[in-house]
Formats: structure tokens, C-alpha cells, sequence
């Protein structure tokens, strides 16, 4: 008796802290997370982007965070992401279920009433999931409306953004931000945010031009330079400073901050310290990378056809194009299977792949399905021929959990499948699905201009990550 009582507190205790603690996201590549606010610290985890953290407390300038597998420890405001407060609201004039995972065939565990309210945490698989009695639970993104707190804001990354009178790119234009214009912000539809202008009046801004919160993230910047010698990292920009310890000649780090001739960088491990610029140089992170890029489908084979009528196999290649300048501005080498409009069997991809001898081969696809309802980004690998993750589940991972951090980009798994294109390779094989062409919002979000650009530049990231593990 006295056991039960016992654990009845302990989970009322620990379902009170997780409803009131805030989630929070990691904002760059790799970042350690220390025993104490303090550079010196031990390190208890280095982290990888978008990885999930419970706040648990704050200073001015650190969380005391939990990961989802249980470790504890600080990690620096700037390289975490904290989502606005947003609720879930039953849009329809039913009860909609709450269930135990993103399917109408899981365990409804609870209902939520006509214009009631539930916490939303994120959005998975097309279900949005919820907070309900201390638990992550799920309910229809279909039926029900994000709605934010009062006082959220939000920040445009860009100047000269659009800001129009619905939530689409067909909208009328009603006004235009520029870069850290801040504004009020009250609803989510469909990679859309509804905000509040300064004249009162609602307008809405597409979600991937804008984040929640000033930091690393939003400062879109990515150093990437190389030690010329061995160089001491320190805990703040002299030589007053403690020594943390010697990074090796020719190490890849990240700058994040300079300050006169001194930066401010991650390096292995995700660690921070300061170091004198003078033995920094700056690289090209992918040079030396033979990648293959291959646009899906094409010729007779259109692949998915869209909500509007347009062809998978058109989108695949502006997309797989725009991917091949930015990985080269990076420094790679890079071919593709296809420039135009042409058919090629997919067995024929994988094994150019393995012709070319490249280092990594990327298949580009937007995704399709018979219900309109669903939306997402994946990423797949396959582990029929290649048990090995570093022969497709890193790259997989590594550029998923990148295009993720997008705003109005939602996840839909990262996925092990047994796709001919990624069989039929020796090398290291991926492929993303960018968005779904069967959902009339997503579809005009991915023929977006913005959002291309965007995306392109958060799969390069990805890149990077996967030749720095
Ligand atoms: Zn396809």
C-alpha cells in the first residue's frame, strides 16, 4: 500500500514538472552539454541538431536541460530553439480521439471536446502530438487548428519577406518584413504563420522564413574553418583567459561569434572556446567529395502528379539542381544522373553511383499519397543489402534532422526501406522526399521559390554533418 502511494506521488511529481517544463530544440550540428555553466566543465553528452530537450531551469544565458534519453546538464541558450506556446484546438463540432501513436487504428486514450484546447508539443506523421495527463499523445492534424498563446512572437530571417493576406503563395501581398522584424504571432496553418501587423490588421508569413527566437539559428551564419597549427582553446577572447584545452593542427571547428581577433568556436565533441583568428583558416567543408544527385524519376515515368496537376519528375530536377550549385559553392565535386527529362532505370542510378565511385549518392523525390491530408518531410535508407548505418542511415539522419529545423517543415520519419535505387549501390545511399504533392498546401509550399532555396540550403547542411561525424 505504502509502495503504490509512494508511486502515485512520484508520478504526480513527475507529471507536474513535465507539464510545466518547456521544450527547447538544438540549433546546430554537434554541441556539448556540460555539468555547469561553464566552458571548463565536464561534458556530459554532445548532442546532435534538432535534438529534443526538457528545460528544466534557466540562467541568463544557459538551460539546465534533460535529453530524451535521461542525461542532465547545461547547454547554452543560443544553440537551443525554444517553439512558442501553442495549443491544439478540435476545430470541428465532434469529439475528436486522442491516441497512443499517429494512427486511427491506435488506442484512443481520451477526447477532446468542440472548441477545447490541449497542449501541443510537435507535429509528427501528420498528427499533432499533445500533451494529455502528463503523457505525449496524438490527435488529427485534419481536424484540429494550432493556436499560439497570447504574447508569442516571431522573427523574420530575410529582408524584403511577403507578408500577405492568406496562408498561401497565391495570397494577396499586404505588407513586406525585413530580417528580425518581430511580430506577434496567433496561428499555424500549413507551413503558414498568422501574425499580427502593426496597423492591427492579420496577415500571414510562410513559416520557413521566420523563427521563434534569436540565436544561432536565426543568425544563419556557418563558419567553417580549419586549425593551422595547434591552438589553445580558451574559456573567453585573450590569453588572460584559461586554457580548456590544445585543439589539433588542420581540426574542422565552427565559428559562431569574432570578436577583436579572437573567436568564438565549436569544435569536436561540440565543445566551445575561444581562439586567436590568426591560426584559423577558412574551407570549403566538402572539398574533395564526390557526390551523385539524382532527380527521380523523369521521361515517360512522371512520378507522383500532383494536387494542380503538375509532374513529380520536373520538381525533382529544379530542386536536384539548385542542390547541385550549393554543394559545389561548398567545395564538392558533383555529378547527376540525369540533366533533363530523360528516363533512367533506377538499378542504373545505384550502379552509377558505384561506376563514379563517389562518396555519397542522394536520390531527390517529393512524396505522394491517395489521402490529401497527409503532409512531412523523410528521409530513407535501406538495410536489405547494407546492415552498416554509415552506409545510409547516417546521411539519412544527417540531412533529416536538418531539414527539420526549417519552420513549417514537419517530420515524417526518418526510414528504413527497401527502394531499388538505394539497393542497387555499394555506396553510402539516401533519399528525402521533400514534401507531399498530394496535399494542396504542401504542394504549392515546394513549388515555392523561398522554400526551395531554404530546404536546399538546410540538405547541404546536412551534408556537411554527415562527412563531419
Ligand atoms: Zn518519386
Amino acid at each position: 500500500m505504502k509502495k503504490v502511494l509512494a508511486f502515485v506521488i512520484l508520478t504526480l511529481i513527475l507529471s507536474i514538472s513535465f507539464a510545466y517544463a518547456q521544450t527547447g530544440y538544438t540549433n546546430i550540428s554537434s554541441i556539448a552539454l556540460y555539468n555547469d555553466t561553464d566552458y571548463s566543465s565536464k561534458i556530459n553528452d554532445t548532442l546532435k541538431i534538432s535534438t529534443k530537450l526538457h528545460i528544466l531551469n534557466e540562467t541568463e544565458d544557459w538551460y539546465y536541460v534533460k535529453t530524451t534519453s535521461g542525461n542532465t546538464g547545461w547547454i547554452e541558450k543560443y544553440f537551443v530553439t525554444v517553439p512558442s506556446q501553442r495549443f491544439v484546438v478540435n476545430n470541428t463540432n465532434n469529439q475528436i480521439n486522442i491516441r497512443t501513436s499517429p494512427t486511427t487504428s491506435a488506442k484512443a486514450v481520451g477526447q477532446l471536446a468542440p472548441g477545447e484546447k490541449i497542449k501541443y508539443v510537435d507535429t509528427y506523421h501528420s498528427w499533432h502530438i499533445i500533451e494529455f495527463g502528463g503523457d505525449e499523445c496524438y490527435i488529427a492534424s485534419w481536424l484540429t487548428d494550432i493556436e499560439y498563446a497570447a504574447s508569442q512572437e516571431i522573427i523574420l530571417l530575410y529582408d524584403t519577406i511577403n507578408i500577405r493576406d492568406n496562408a498561401s503563395t497565391s495570397s494577396n501581398v499586404i505588407a513586406q518584413g525585413n530580417k528580425n522584424d518581430t511580430y506577434k504571432v496567433t496561428g499555424e496553418k500549413n507551413g503558414w504563420l498568422q501574425i499580427r501587423l502593426p496597423d492591427g490588421k492579420i496577415g500571414y508569413v510562410a513559416g520557413w522564413l521566420t523563427s521563434y527566437d534569436s540565436n544561432y539559428f536565426s543568425e544563419g551564419s556557418q563558419g567553417h574553418k580549419k586549425t593551422t597549427d595547434e591552438l589553445n582553446l580558451r574559456t573567453g577572447p585573450s590569453v588572460n583567459n584559461s586554457r580548456i584545452t590544445t585543439l589539433k593542427s588542420g581540426e574542422s571547428i565552427t565559428v559562431v561569434e569574432t570578436v577583436d581577433g579572437w573567436s568564438k568556436v565549436v569544435a569536436n565533441n561540440g565543445i566551445i572556446g575561444w581562439v586567436n583568428d590568426y591560426y584559423l583558416k577558412d574551407v570549403y567543408p566538402l572539398s574533395g567529395k564526390v557526390i551523385l544527385l539524382d532527380p527521380g524519376h523523369g521521361g515517360k515515368d512522371p512520378g507522383a502528379i500532383s494536387f494542380s496537376g503538375k509532374y513529380e519528375k520536373h520538381i525533382n530536377l529544379e530542386v536536384t539542381n539548385k542542390l547541385k550549385n550549393a554543394l559545389e559553392a561548398l567545395g564538392a565535386k558533383v555529378h547527376m544522373t540525369r540533366n533533363s527529362d530523360t528516363y533512367i532505370a533506377n538499378k542504373e542510378r545505384g550502379r552509377m553511383a558505384d561506376r563514379l565511385n563517389v562518396d555519397i549518392f542522394l536520390s531527390i523525390h517529393h512524396n505522394s499519397l491517395n489521402n490529401s491530408d497527409y503532409f512531412g518531410l523523410s528521409t530513407y535508407y535501406n538495410t536489405i543489402k547494407y546492415k552498416s548505418p554509415s552506409q545510409g542511415y547516417n546521411l539519412a539522419e544527417a540531412i533529416y534532422l536538418n531539414a527539420i529545423t526549417i519552420n513549417g517543415v514537419y517530420r515524417d520519419g526518418i526510414l528504413d526501406r527497401n527502394f531499388e535505387v538505394l539497393r542497387e549501390t555499394n555506396r553510402p545511399a539516401a533519399l528525402i522526399e521533400i514534401g507531399f504533392m498530394s496535399n494542396p498546401q504542401e504542394e504549392m509550399n515546394i513549388h515555392n521559390v523561398s522554400f526551395q532555396n531554404v530546404m536546399v540550403e538546410k540538405i547541404s547542411n546536412g551534408i556537411v554533418d554527415y562527412f563531419q561525424q
